[in-house]
């Protein structure tokens, strides 16, 4: 008796694109200070996540309330995306 193996394969083409499905994880907001310690590390704070884009805005202006040196700033955005076949290639 021959030990015999059988495979198919499928070539697919693959798409990426946004996940709006119902269950993708939501689009989250953030904002982290750039601003540069006196020994170049970067002070790093950032605020909370929030699906609100202008809720981060907030942080920023308290943070530089309590830094008022603390000037430059990056908005962090987390989109999900989700790969999808688009059928045989
Ligand atoms: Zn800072």
């Amino acid at each position: 008796m021959t030990a015999s193996s059988h495979r198919t394969l499928t070539f697919v083409n693959w798409r990426l694109q946004p996940n709006r499905d119902d269950d993708a994880a939501p689009t989250t907001y953030s904002f982290r200070c750039l601003t540069l310690n006196d020994d170049d590390t970067e002070c790093a704070e950032k605020s909370a996540l929030s699906t609100d884009p202008t809720e981060p805005q907030l942080w920023v202006f308290a943070h530089l309330r309590t830094h008022p040196d603390h000037l430059s700033y990056a908005e962090v955005i987390e989109r999900p995306w989700v790969m999808r076949t688009e059928g045989p290639a």
